[in-house]
């Protein structure tokens, strides 16, 4: 069984309003907020992918998808569960986690995924999980959750410079697809550290430099013709 899930990124690029202040500590920038969504959804789309989901983005673009459009793709396409992510307004601080009033998967989809949240290392005010009549969690018909990781007008407006901050971002998404994990009861693959890098060799050749490679096949190879030449001396060293 392959689930599916819904990814939202909440609204358009340009909706009215849904942006900060300047922010101060960001040289007076602006971050709108689908800035933030946007990378969530991404960051978690390929999180998802990793630990074997099919994902499906709702709203893929930076327009301003309608939010009956972004229900109906997901109800079409079957999804199993719709995620969508946001970021609060409001003057308060912390994190939030809603489900639709009397949904039991729903919350339970909301609770396991708020606690990763809180557990993601990046410090956050727990707000709790809450019950609203939001359209994207009434009119989805598999459950739903909506998630608000941050406040874009919090005192300090701390959280707020966090939007754009790649740790917190890659935090999140983390934690999120380990809610949608324990949810669906399947394990969490944790992305490959990066390998490292090969060592180099360098084939020198009766005193000649043949080849500098990382490759096993062209150190052999390297070697294999200079034995057919019938050479004196093959020598590999790491560089
Ligand atoms: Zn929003």
């Amino acid at each position: 069984m392959t689930y599916l899930v819904a990814l939202d990124d909440g609204h358009g690029m340009q909706t009215a309003g849904k942006r900060t202040k300047p922010i101060p500590q960001l040289g007076g920038r602006v971050i709108k907020e689908n800035e933030f969504n946007r990378q969530l959804v991404k960051l978690l789309d390929v999180e998802l992918k990793r630990c074997g989901f099919r994902t499906l983005l709702v709203a893929p673009t930076d327009e301003d998808t309608p939010l009956s459009t972004r229900t109906k793709r997901a109800n079409d396409a079957g999804a199993h569960l719709y995620v969508s992510c946001h970021y609060n307004a409001g003057g308060g601080q912390g994190i939030e986690t809603y489900h639709y009033p009397g949904s039991r998967e729903g919350e339970r989809a909301a609770k396991l995924i708020h606690k990763e949240l809180l557990a993601s290392g990046v410090p956050r005010k727990d707000r709790g999980v809450k019950s609203a009549n939001f359209q994207v969690l009434r009119e989805t018909k598999m459950p739903a959750v909506l998630i608000e990781f941050g406040f874009m007008d919090d005192p300090g407006l701390s959280e707020a410079a966090q939007m754009l901050d790649p740790k917190v971002q890659k935090a999140f998404a983390v934690a999120t697809a380990k809610g949608i994990c324990a949810y669906f009861g399947v394990k969490y693959v944790p992305e490959k550290p990066p390998s490292p890098p090969k060592p180099m060799y360098r084939v020198i050749v009766d005193g000649k430099v043949v080849v500098d490679t990382a490759y096993e096949h062209k150190v052999a190879a390297a070697v294999e013709e200079a034995v057919k030449k019938g050479v004196t001396e093959i020598i590999i060293r790491k560089r």
